[in-house]
């Protein structure tokens, strides 16, 4: 995908624009892998898979149970959030508040975590789990990058996938 954005198709529509400016955006910034002992090239490119009622746009990175769990990136942590879908949550900007990271299925938070604290990267988190609506037998972490929009609201965005992002990591 990234081969492809180097050109701009003459049919490339404000859409288009946006996924590009984003996924260049998002390899900017370097990301440190998010789970503890799982080697980036074993992920699988998951983003375009169907769920009963959307697409997935995220990455499941499966772990043990327990597994920490860690900020990708420097920024703040703007939500704690528990959702049905997504169990216990946490959103995170990046420095420049143009991007934010989401983190899903959390089996318990990182003691002391709190919103409106800046975390840096490689900072623990959490730890890998299943709640929400994560199959109680496979524990992993669903890990999305969204573009922020002007307003800068943890809940909007558009979806980039993180796939080329999370291979690059270290
Ligand atoms: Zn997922």
């Amino acid at each position: 995908m990234a081969a492809a954005c180097l050109v701009a198709p003459r049919w490339a529509t404000a859409q288009v624009d946006i996924e590009h400016a984003g996924a260049a955006l998002l390899a900017a910034r370097a990301l440190r892998f998010p789970v503890d002992g799982i080697r980036p090239e074993t992920v699988r490119d998951t983003f375009d898979d169907g769920r009963p009622d959307h697409r997935h746009e995220a990455l499941d990175i499966m772990a043990p149970r327990g597994t920490p769990v860690r900020a990708v990136d420097d920024g703040k942590l703007v939500k704690l959030f528990d959702s049905k879908p997504g169990g216990l949550t946490v959103y995170q900007f990046d420095p420049a508040s143009q991007l934010a990271y989401y983190y899903a299925h959390l089996d318990r938070y990182a003691e002391g975590l709190h919103e409106g604290m800046q975390l840096r990267r490689g900072d623990l988190i959490g730890y890998v789990g299943t709640t929400g609506n994560a199959a109680p037998n496979a524990p992993h972490l669903h890990f999305a990058v969204f573009l922020l929009g002007p307003e800068k609201q943890w809940w909007k965005g558009q979806a980039l996938n993180p796939y080329n992002a999370l291979r690059a990591a270290r």
